[in-house]
């Protein structure tokens, strides 16, 4: 290659950290080599990730499957081995979640000019994680939750909790302004992660269930309370099988809400506590027994202790 060869390509590439896309269709679009969701390639913020990648050219759109009222991401990784990697998903999804894809728009090349100088991938980092505050407690929780035996999804959903990234409803209309913010189970609040989880009107009787059920305090204002009482739930006198009933006792509940809510909004299905309770004893028994799968703890129906009251 000439000299002048190489510096119209150092030119190119200078120039081509000032574009990005802005996502519609997403055909166009390079899922791992384009800028979109980010302003740097996800391969360069997510190098773990994009070594996991099955196929490295897939565009967003190959990406994206459209469900019956949105739609949702399918990346296709190799197994995920690490507690590094899970985090790295984790942070992914919860950048993928303010992205819209429009069937009936084309991508478009903006340009980007705030980019002047080269971003290194802690910058990276740094940017996306711009609007949330530090947590204290954060590293605690984290290390936490990744050591608990449950499904990855439910790890990624409750991390994603944590950071106040879930696609509720408050959070979708800061992007959809023309979309109601109101929670779907009272249909009185906005739909934030403190309300959902803490404080909607018509998980009460849900609460109360679990609570006469499970003998555990449950009582929380905000998702910082439910934090600190999902990771310090030891009690004198458990047995162990007990003790790791009760450390998925509260991310069960949670799920069950998600799950519930999100079947009453997409697909307009009714809400009973009864089906929450049923669900969420459900999760405890089918996590449990992976645990007495994987040799970690012994469980039998007597340990869970949990019944309606
Ligand atoms: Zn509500």
């Amino acid at each position: 290659m000439s000299f002048l060869c190489r510096g119209w390509f150092a030119l190119g590439a200078e120039f081509e950290n000032t574009l990005r896309w802005k996502v519609g269709n997403g055909q166009a679009v390079s899922f791992w080599s384009d800028r979109w969701c980010n302003e740097l390639p996800l391969s360069i913020v997510f190098p773990r990730l994009y070594r996991l990648a099955e196929n490295k050219d897939l565009t967003v759109n190959q990406c994206w499957v459209t469900t019956s009222e949105t739609g949702d991401w399918l990346l296709q990784l190799r197994r995920i081995t690490q507690e590094e990697e899970v985090e790295d998903i984790a942070q992914l999804m919860a950048q993928l979640q303010s992205v819209v894809i429009d069937p009936g728009v084309d991508d478009e090349i903006i340009w980007n000019c705030q980019t002047s100088r080269a971003y290194t991938v802690k910058e990276g980092y740094k940017w996306w994680r711009r609007d949330t505050p530090e947590v204290p407690g954060m590293a605690r929780r984290t290390s936490w939750l990744w050591k608990r035996k449950m499904p990855l999804k439910v790890k990624i959903f409750l991390w994603v909790a944590l950071q106040d990234r879930l696609l509720t409803k408050s959070y979708r209309a800061k992007w959809r302004p023309e979309s109601s913010a109101t929670c779907e189970l009272c249909d009185t609040d906005v739909e934030t992660v403190d309300h959902l989880f803490c404080a909607c009107q018509a998980l009460i009787p849900f609460w109360g269930m679990l609570r006469t059920g499970s003998g555990a305090a449950l009582r929380f204002n905000n998702k910082d309370e439910l934090w600190e009482q999902m990771v310090s739930t030891k009690r004198p006198g458990d047995t162990r099988a007990q003790a790791e009933v009760r450390k998925i006792l509260i991310p069960a509940a949670l799920w069950a809400i998600w799950l519930c809510r999100n079947k009453k909004i997409f697909q307009n299905q009714r809400f009973y506590t009864e089906n929450l309770w049923e669900n969420t004893t459900h999760f405890i028994v089918d996590w449990g027994c992976g645990l007495a799968g994987a040799g970690a703890v012994q469980l039998s129906g007597q340990d869970f202790q949990i019944d309606p009251g």
